[in-house]
């Protein structure tokens, strides 16, 4: 029998039935119907205004006041006949999560009267009292101002809550002085920073037309489900969002059948709930079962164009939250909420390309095409092995430590796997097999025209972090419960650095009276010759691979966030942003500053609350369970019997263990200095993850043998299989 709170949660979640959903509406009624679209403004603007949002949105710059007054009180009576009353600028702090400030479109009239009111200026720009955000020390308190403005290439929305219909405008968070204060404006930066040189290099490549490029993103978010009933019984999932303790649950899925009984359909009503809410905003979303762990799922939209994926992405997380609560579920998304079973990531799918060339990491049908194509490619590699050590950086969280290099995710060692039949191609060229020479007119570069690359997920190698997949590229060491926009911020300018750098050899090479097959052929030998070791394909989860990788290539192998996030202050990264308009030297101290102390804290967080749970639930469990077995062996002595004390010598000497961990942690929280960012990272990764672990083993074994009806805690087995 279990201990009676957790047979309480037990008894109510087989009595739960699904949650009635509105029955499923044909997608065409209900796709975007809550996103005020290019196509609402068309019909509802003067041509005129409505010619001026699409400039800006195309080549960007600012909307004019007088069109963004037109554009406000289009979009408010569009809102206010929807049941708005409230509008708020949206914007995305460094903390990973939105932000809303909101305000009334009430405006009282001089006669006693009230009606709804809305600018331009309000539209475009809002005042949010900033102060309580992270910013690194960008800005002290006294002078807090942050502003908003409106990033008038993602689309305003409705938010429907029990509370009413929101009107929500997409913006950027910088300070009084202008610095990023949020993870928008460097996405925007980085986008412009890789058009310019994306433009370059199609232009030198003899494309006359080309329009802007962009980047693109799809992201495949996976994240648990647990039952709100067994999550309230947890502090540790309610507080630091992963299980601190619990005994593994024994192996194989198919025991306790009758627990199953409602799993498939409370989920399959969760989902369809999500997407239809999805559908609403405009989100490609599509959902599946993922069989990886059990409890676990995954959902991805199809890619969007990289700005408005990062605000959908974010809408994706707070949808999958706030709708399993109505389910009575507590969405995860934490990396590694149960320890021993897969945890959760975040692959995002990511290219290039504009409306001119197409996809430019798309192997393409002409000569022409494919020797774009492999330029691009090589700019990719490059851009790999330059900055290996940032890609790290920007995955490097609390919770993604548990998952890379755990072989079940990509080690944290960056590399780039191109798959079987374009590494070929590359090495060909690597070794002058193939010149650049034009042959009766035909470009032979590698082949005319490449072969089909795999585009299916069997022929894919799951081991690497960064991998082409056909075309595109794949991050998957992106942790589920991260922001995308950092990645794609360093993936983006990280191409743009590489694009300059083609660009800049190409331009030398022709210049001394090269052809541009040859120069192309010569720059892409340069890059194999310099970059090729990080161009890997074997298995990533390997201890060869690790030596291989580190010994003989020198690739960096940072293995937890203390490690990785320092790279940030390096010079040659601080220089590689500053360059192109991206991150300031001022914004990436901030940067380097709050994820670090995001770090600790989280880090902190755990470490109190085990000490608590330990402290107030699980040693006085432990403690009765004890007092019980010492009456029942004193009993049976009594009667003259020679009692088994093994199991009470075992339990007292794990609760002697346990408390001494518990102890030495409490002192090591002590020496916890938030002062300095480095030092509190080190003592967190160094000394308090060590002994939370320490303390989680002696945790662990005391489960499987205090009896079930004294232990507090819903169990692995509990939260993973029933539903
Ligand atoms: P898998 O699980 O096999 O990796 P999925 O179909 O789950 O593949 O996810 C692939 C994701 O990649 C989707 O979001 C898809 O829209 C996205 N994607 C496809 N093509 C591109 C592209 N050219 N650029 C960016 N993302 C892409
Ligand atoms: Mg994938």
């Amino acid at each position: 029998m279990p201990h009676p709170a957790r047979l309480a949660a037990l008894q109510a979640i087989q009595q739960r039935t699904p949650v009635d959903c509105a029955p499923a509406q044909p997608l065409e009624d209900v796709w975007a119907s809550d996103v005020f679209t290019l196509a609402r403004m068309k019909s509802a603007l003067p041509k005129e205004s409505y010619k001026a949002v699409r400039r800006v949105i195309r080549d960007g710059g600012r909307l004019d006041l007088a069109v963004a007054d037109v554009v406000a009180q289009s979009m408010k009576d569009w809102a206010v006949s929807q049941g708005a009353h409230y509008y708020a600028h949206v914007f995305y702090p460094l903390t990973n999560s939105t932000a809303e400030k909101h305000d009334g479109f009430i405006s009282p009239q001089g006669d006693g009267q009230a009606i709804h009111e809305f600018s331009g200026k309000l539209l475009v720009q809002g005042e949010p009292d900033g102060s309580s955000f992270p910013n690194g020390g960008i800005r002290s308190t006294f002078e807090a101002r942050g502003y908003t403005a409106w990033d008038i290439t993602s689309p305003a929305y409705l938010m429907r809550t029990p509370n009413g219909v929101t009107l929500c405008i997409p913006t950027v968070f910088v300070s009084w002085t202008g610095e990023a204060l949020d993870k928008k404006t460097p996405l925007l930066r980085s986008n412009a920073a890789m058009n310019r040189q994306a433009k370059r290099l199609l232009r030198l490549l003899g494309n006359e037309e080309v329009a802007p490029v962009n980047s693109s993103c799809g992201a495949e978010q996976e994240y648990f489900l647990v039952d709100t009933q067994f999550a309230t019984l947890r502090p540790d999932l309610l507080l630091a969002g992963r299980t601190l303790f619990g005994a593994a649950s024994p192996k194989g899925q198919q025991f306790d059948d009758h627990y199953f009984g409602a799993i498939p359909e409370r989920v399959q009503v969760f989902m369809q709930d999500v997407e239809s809410q999805l559908y609403r905003l405009g989100i490609p979303a599509k959902t599946r079962h993922n069989e990886v762990a059990p409890g676990q799922f995954e959902i991805a939209p199809v890619h969007e164009a990289a700005n408005v994926a990062t605000d959908h992405q974010q809408l994706i997380m707070t949808t999958l939250r706030s709708t399993a609560k109505r389910h009575g579920f507590t969405c995860l998304l934490h990396e590694k909420p149960f320890a021993g079973i897969n945890g959760s990531g975040k692959h995002v799918n990511w290219s290039v390309g504009n409306s001119t060339q197409g996809n430019l990491l798309d192997p393409g049908r002409t000569p022409h095409d494919n020797l774009q194509f492999l330029l691009f490619c090589a700019a990719v590699i490059r851009g790999v092995h330059c900055n290996g050590p940032l890609l790290r950086a920007v995955v490097a969280t609390a919770g993604n430590d548990h998952r890379l290099g755990a072989n079940e995710a990509p080690p944290a060692i960056i590399s780039v796997y191109l798959g079987q039949q374009l590494e070929q191609v590359f090495q060909q060229i690597q070794r002058g097999e193939v010149t650049g020479s034009s042959h009766g007119g035909v470009m032979r570069l590698g082949v005319d025209t490449l072969p089909e690359f795999p585009k299916d997920a069997g022929d894919r190698n799951r081991t690497s972090p960064f991998a082409f997949t056909g075309n595109r590229f794949e991050f998957r060491a992106v942790g589920s419960g991260q922001s995308v926009a950092g990645p794609l911020v360093a993936m983006n300018t990280v191409l743009a650095d590489s694009l300059e750098w083609i660009s800049d050899r190409l331009e030398a090479e022709m210049g001394s009276g090269q052809s541009l097959e040859q120069s192309a052929a010569a720059v892409i030998r340069q890059i194999m010759d310099r970059h090729g070791a990080a161009v890997f394909g074997g298995d990533g989860y390997s201890d060869a691979w690790h030596r291989e990788a580190t010994e003989d290539r020198g690739l960096e192998n940072l293995r937890n966030t203390a490690e990785a996030l320092p790279v940030l202050r390096r010079e040659e990264v601080r220089s590689l942003f500053q360059r192109h308009g991206v991150i300031s030297s001022v914004e990436m101290e901030s940067r380097y500053e709050v994820y670090g102390e995001q770090y600790s804290l989280a880090i902190e967080v755990e470490a109190k609350v085990a000490l608590s749970m330990v402290r107030t639930q699980i040693s006085p469990a432990v403690q009765k369970h004890l007092s019980a077995l010492a009456r029942s062996l004193q009993q049976q002595q009594s009667l003259g019997l020679q009692p088994e004390t093994r199991d009470l010598h075992q339990i007292a000497e794990l609760h002697r263990r346990m408390d001494d961990h518990a102890t030495a942690l409490a002192g090591e929280l002590h020496q916890l200095h938030n002062g300095d960012t480095a030092a509190a990272m080190n003592h967190c990764s160094g000394v308090l993850l060590p002994r939370l672990q320490l303390l989680r083993e002696a945790v662990d074994s005391l489960e499987e043998l205090v009896d079930d009806d004294r232990w507090p805690l819903p169990s692995y087995r509990e939260m993973l299989f029933v539903r």
